[in-house]
């Protein structure tokens, strides 16, 4: 049954409380409403479209308004009134609750804050202007909405005779289109057009909004492609986070800016701050090695970690961005285990998820410039060949670790020596490519040392034998790879038949360590 016929129908309706005269809701003050079938027909189509429109936005707020009317029992118009302005009342109070909500998740722990206080209701009962008090049905639809004075009654029209006005008509409809225009994106400019009393016809509205909306798509389109473009170059909105919580925490003073993007890691320099809640002191200048969740590049070093036993059983289990977690675990219990053994490294400030602190090797914002950048003289070449011989004996001893990304470009030079970095693909020598990456580390070390004019520098298959303790003879590159994996094979099966790794790889005496 539709309301309409209700209340053209209500023989009984006397003359109103005197807020009837405002309230378009209010019956008319005549018994009858003389209008043409055809009027009556049109408008009962306008219900019910009108109808289908709200219940599907509101069907339970529109379905109690509307229970009285259907009812039919008899409840006059003024408590009609009285729960209209209940629900309303109820509605504005989830509203603003919700808005309440948006604004805290929006702001979380941001210093810079932002406010939907303009957009809480403004409850059309409190105001002073009676036409806002038919406003709430149409506002209810927006929640972003202001409060705007339709014309449009609950009925659907006003007037009798044939100054009736319903909601079809041209000026009301245009003034609505007008009010309407709120709804579009923030960013959408509808210039003054909102505070005039300008009508817009539906055809010009309905071409309005489209637009509106596919500029809100595009908007966000962009914005993704923004977002996407600066995690790039930089880090993504969570690591942003992430990076912005050691601010704040005090445990950094500030970020000042990139020093490397590599393509698994983003680089960044920090001075450190003086925060009580870390045990260890911080160091004056932080690097912070954010490690990629891009994971593309990732995918061709799985075999690093896969194969580390200390890694293996969680592995399986894992999702990629845990993997990319484990990088940067993995990075910090090397750079441990390299600082219990005393070789130069960055000392390990602190892990959260991807991001790894730790000290920053060089001065005022100045990385130490990697050992393929700087220019030694032939005495400090030297020395630097030595020294890196002996960590790569530390480091394979003391830390059981192969470095297997040892190159000029992953040692620094400061302070006149040489610091090992980028340590999170380094293994234990026992994985099942360990020796492989450890012939391949001292081919780079003994070519570079080599082309630098260091006289003394071992060849690669001496190196690996002067690091590894192994005794390989093999006086050609291939026979000596063969060896090596032959050894690795060797490991494997005995990881097959014991079900543990050979604590280490055999050799007949170790050669002598080569000390500073
Ligand atoms: P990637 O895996 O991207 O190569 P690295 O650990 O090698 O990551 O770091 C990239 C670059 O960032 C290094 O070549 C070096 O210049 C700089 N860097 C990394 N860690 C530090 C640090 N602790 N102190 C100074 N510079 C660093
Ligand atoms: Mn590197």
């Amino acid at each position: 049954m539709d309301s309409v016929g209700v209340a053209a129908a209500a023989p009984d309706a006397g003359p109103g409380p005197a807020w009837q005269s405002k309230c378009p809701w209010g019956a008319p003050s005549t018994a009858s409403i003389s209008c043409s079938l055809a009027d009556v027909m049109s408008e009962q189509l306008a219900k019910e479209l009108q109808l289908e429109e709200e219940n599907a936005a509101f069907p339970e707020v529109v379905a109690a308004a509307e229970g009285p009317f259907i009812t039919g029992e008899n409840i006059d118009t003024s408590s009609d009134l009285m729960l209209a302005q209940m629900l309303q009342m109820e509605f504005d109070r989830e509203y603003d609750a919700q808005l309440r909500r948006e604004e805290k998740k929006i702001n979380g722990d941001s210093k810079v804050s932002i406010s939907f206080e303009n957009y809480r209701k403004v409850h059309p009962y409190d105001s002073d202007s009676s036409e806002d008090e038919v406003d709430w049905q149409d506002t209810r639809h927006d929640p972003y909405r202001a409060d705007k004075p339709t014309t449009t009654p609950r009925r659907g029209f006003i007037g009798k005779g044939k100054d009736i006005t319903t909601k079809h008509d041209e000026v009301v409809c245009g003034r609505k289109n007008t009010a309407r225009m709120e709804n579009f994106a923030p960013e959408f400019q509808v210039g003054d057009g909102i505070g005039m009393d300008l009508k817009l016809s539906n055809q010009v509205f309905n071409a309005l909004k489209q637009h509106a909306y596919s500029e809100e798509r595009r908007s966000a389109r962009l914005h993704e492609k923004k977002e996407h473009s600066t995690a790039e170059k930089a880090v993504d909105p969570k690591t942003r986070l992430l990076l912005y919580k050691m601010v704040n925490s005090g445990m950094l003073e500030t970020i000042t800016g990139c020093i490397s993007t590599g393509k698994e890691s983003v680089v960044f320099h920090a001075y450190g701050g003086n925060s009580a809640t870390e045990d260890k002191v911080i160091p004056p200048e932080c690097a912070i090695k954010v490690f990629k969740t891009t994971l593309n590049e990732f995918k061709n070093r799985d075999k690093y970690i896969k194969d580390d036993y200390r890694f293996k059983d969680r592995f399986s289990k894992l999702n990629p961005r845990k993997i990319i977690r484990m990088w940067a675990e993995k990075e910090m219990h090397n750079l441990t285990r390299m600082q219990n053994a005393g070789i130069p490294c960055p000392q390990v400030v602190i892990l959260k998820k991807h991001v790894l602190v730790m000290s920053f090797i060089g001065q005022d914002q100045v990385p130490a410039p990697k050992l393929k950048d700087v220019t030694l003289s032939s005495e400090d070449m030297k020395k630097a060949y030595y020294q890196i011989l002996n960590m790569m004996q530390q480091l394979y001893r003391k830390c059981n670790l192969v470095h297997a990304d040892l190159s000029e470009y992953n040692m620094l030079w400061h302070d006149g020596k040489v610091w090992l970095i980028d340590v999170s693909q380094s293994v234990e020598p026992t994985h099942p490519h360990g020796l492989e990456f450890l012939f391949r580390d001292c081919r780079n070390v003994s070519q570079f040392f080599q082309k630098g004019g260091v006289a003394e520098a071992l060849n690669e298959r001496e190196l690996f034998n002067a690091v590894s303790g192994l005794n390989i003879t093999a006086d050609n590159e291939v026979d000596f790879q063969a060896e090596i994996e032959a050894l690795e094979k060797m490991n494997e099966d005995h990881v097959q038949n014991h079900g543990k790794k050979l604590s280490t790889f055999s050799s007949d005496g170790d050669p002598p360590i080569y000390d500073e």
